[in-house]
């Protein structure tokens, strides 16, 4: 097997989960650790999950065969102008794991457009409430979905190449456009957030006016509320980043609580009945 240097930039939960299974998969392979501040670094070197780290990005840049950016969407564009900058290898592979992609893919088409490098938008998606490279975990992306966006800048066999590398994330890759990745991540993650957060928050105010409300929280509201306890700064970028989805799927969303209070009202209960059941089959039949 060829030996690659890697460089894993961004020792946080997706960085380093990435960079333990890029290490188990190919113990050959040279994996670098780029990362602004100390524990981290300190954490990664102590428990084996990488071979170097350093707060110089420039200088384990340059001599990596594939980068992952692991930061905040806006941040990764700051690295990949930073990295248009740099004499990189020639036929170098960057890839990413931020959360949306329309604005990643286009931003790096835009900035690499004069130059041979290849990249192709990432996104594991799997994930935690929790962060930072204490939480990472070598089986964090098993039986996930891991979506690979095609771009300008990469061909059918740079896919791959990035594939083999994250071989063992046991992850099911997927190629996707950056809008479909968008569109559809908006349906079944972004917006489910918004909901989280709304659920919680209405509960909370609620309480003003019944304050044993919140204890009544059982296992459906738990269910469907687990994630309103997820990174603050991720879920502010991710609704920044991909708005005109969320929006649109705001607005379908309203539209259906608009129906179902109408039914209510009317008091169409055969009707309120079909609106549970059809949605009890289409669960049933989910994949
Ligand atoms: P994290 O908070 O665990 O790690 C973020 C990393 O970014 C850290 O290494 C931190 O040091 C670095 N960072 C932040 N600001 C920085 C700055 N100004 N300068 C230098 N470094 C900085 O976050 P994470 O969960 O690993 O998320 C990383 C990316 O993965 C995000 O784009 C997120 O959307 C995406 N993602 C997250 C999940 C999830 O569930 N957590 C799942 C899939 C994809």
């Amino acid at each position: 097997m060829l030996e690659k240097n890697i460089l894993i930039a961004g020792l946080g939960l997706i960085g380093g989960s990435l960079a333990r299974t890029i290490k188990s998969g190919h113990p050959n392979y040279h994996v670098a650790a780029y990362n602004r501040s100390q524990a981290p670094r300190d954490f990664a070197i102590q428990e084996r999950i990488v071979d170097e780290v350093s707060d110089d990005f420039a200088t384990l840049a340059v001599k990596a065969d594939v980068i992952i950016l692991n930061f905040p969407v806006q941040l990764s564009i700051q690295f990949l102008k930073i990295l248009a900058t740099l004499p990189l290898k020639e036929n170098v592979l960057i890839s990413d794991s931020g959360s949306t992609k329309l604005e990643i893919v286009t931003a790096a088409e835009e900035i690499f457009k004069d130059k041979a490098i290849r990249f192709i938008g990432g996104h594991p998606m799997a994930g935690s409430h929790k962060s930072g490279v204490i939480a990472s975990d070598e089986l964090l992306f098993e039986n996930a979905y891991y979506i690979l966006t095609t771009s300008t800048l990469s061909q059918p066999a740079d896919v791959e190449e990035l594939k083999e590398v994250l071989v063992n994330t046991r992850a099911k890759f997927i190629e996707l456009t950056a809008k479909e990745h968008d569109a559809m991540t908006a349906v079944t993650s972004h917006f489910p957030h918004v909901v989280a957060a709304s659920l919680v928050d209405n509960a909370h105010d609620f309480a003003a006016i019944m304050p044993f409300t919140e204890n009544l929280a059982a296992g459906g509201f738990r269910d469907m509320t687990r994630i309103a306890e997820s990174s603050p700064d991720m879920w502010t970028e991710i609704l920044m980043s991909n708005s005109d989805h969320i929006v649109y799927q705001i607005d379908q969303f309203s539209q259906k609580l608009a129906d179902v209070k109408q039914l209510i009202l009317q008091r169409q209960s055969a009707e309120i009945w079909n609106f549970f059941d059809n949605a009890r089959k289409l669960r049933a039949q989910m994949p």
